[in-house]
């Protein structure tokens, strides 16, 4: 909310009365819809003019603000969107908050729907180890969700039986005159009663207080496939929140965070690690051990000749989620000694005197042979 009260937004004083509020709103709203104000930040510009009015316009909710002030009021109403906040990562935010103010603000948009409704989805972040990843792991989440209430079968009624809602004749769907500043509209909307089952309990139950929903904790086992990806999101049919009576439930989301390996990399299918080897070794060619990423030894063997950041492969050792594996892919790094023993320094310093015939430095050829190459 780029750290602005809801007064500074409308550009009014703090005792501003409702017309005032409505002649800002309409002044601002007509200067920055999308439809019209194609600038940057214009749409979010918009959305904070609408949630302003929508608290200030509401003498109840003005009164809260005012007595709260901006930062209390509005972590408030959005702490009471988030879901229980169970088990690693906890719920996304990005499900309520300012999405309902907006859409409330505007009649419903697609809440408006005929009929029961179905649940929400939920989303839910994990993270999980590169070896889980790669393997694929089963994991258990705690979910805070709604499930129908065991009271009552989710009806909602302490008989379980309902009734025919009086107020929409089982419709589920009321006429509603909407006043806004750009006039009188009447729309369609949810009933308010039945909110949209077009059935009312027939007498309250007292454990759900009518709502046929009761909140629970539940721990799910999501089995995680071999392979999967940062951002990539399981989707578990039926986990997310449950319907009015009759109508699905929604899904539950598990989008998968990898943490950072410190000695592996993936990169598509194949996974690359690193392993040190001396000069002598380079030149000579060797075998070395290299451990893969659940832990399991390997030997490789280093031709002679290897260069510095070449990439060996073991084949096969990679991530396996499609037909064929991937490859593990060996850099060779050549560490030069710091501090050579003795003995060492010798054979280096036989080494450079034999070096010490040959031309050296850029391109092996040298200037005499370049002149005689010119000469013929
Ligand atoms: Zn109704
Ligand atoms: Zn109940």
């Amino acid at each position: 909310m780029s750290g602005k009260n809801y007064y500074d937004i409308l550009n009014v004083p703090r005792n501003a009365d409702e017309k005032e509020l409505k002649r800002a709103y309409r002044s601002l709203t007509k200067k920055y819809h999308p439809d019209i104000n194609k600038e940057e930040g214009a749409e979010e510009k918009f959305k904070e003019i609408n949630e302003a009015y929508s608290v200030l316009s509401d003498s109840q909710k003005r009164a809260q603000y005012d007595q709260l002030g901006h930062d209390t009021f509005t972590s408030a109403s959005k702490g009471s969107y988030q879901g229980g906040g169970a088990g690693p990562g906890g719920f996304n935010s990005d499900f309520g908050g300012f999405g309902d103010i907006f859409d409330s603000f505007f009649g419903g948009g697609a809440r408006g729907q005929r009929g029961p409704q179905s649940g929400s989805d939920l989303l839910m972040r994990i993270q999980i180890t590169m070896q889980d990843a790669i393997f694929g792991v089963d994991r258990d989440v705690d979910v805070m969700h709604n499930e129908p209430c065991p009271a009552c079968d989710g009806t909602g009624s302490a008989t379980k039986k309902t009734n025919v809602c009086p107020r929409c004749g089982g419709s589920g769907q009321e006429r509603r005159a909407n006043n806004t500043p750009f006039g009188q509209f009447v729309s369609m909307a949810t009933c308010s009663q039945c909110r949209g089952s077009g059935r009312i309990p027939e007498e309250r139950c007292k454990t759900c207080n009518g709502s046929g929903h009761s909140r629970v904790r539940r721990t799910i086992t999501v089995n995680i496939p071999a392979g999967v990806e940062s951002g990539m999101r399981l989707r578990m049919e039926g986990y997310g929140e449950a319907g009015d009576a009759g109508a699905p439930n929604g899904d539950l989301f598990i989008e998968m965070h990898v943490a950072p390996n410190s000695a592996f990399t993936r990169i598509g299918d194949n996974i690359e690690t690193k392993a040190e080897i001396t000069p002598a070794q380079a030149v000579m060619g060797s075998s070395i051990t290299i451990k893969t990423i659940d832990g399991r030894k390997i030997d490789l063997k280093v031709p002679a000749g290897v260069q510095y950041n070449t990439a060996l492969k073991i084949s096969g050792e990679g991530v396996r989620r499609r037909g064929r594996p991937g490859d593990l892919l060996v850099r060779m790094k050549i560490i030069i000694p710091k501090h050579p023993g003795s003995q060492e320094k010798e054979l280096y310093e036989k080494i450079l005197d034999l070096e010490g015939n040959k031309e050296s430095g850029q391109g092996s050829r040298g200037f005499f042979q370049d002149l005689k190459d010119k000469i013929k």
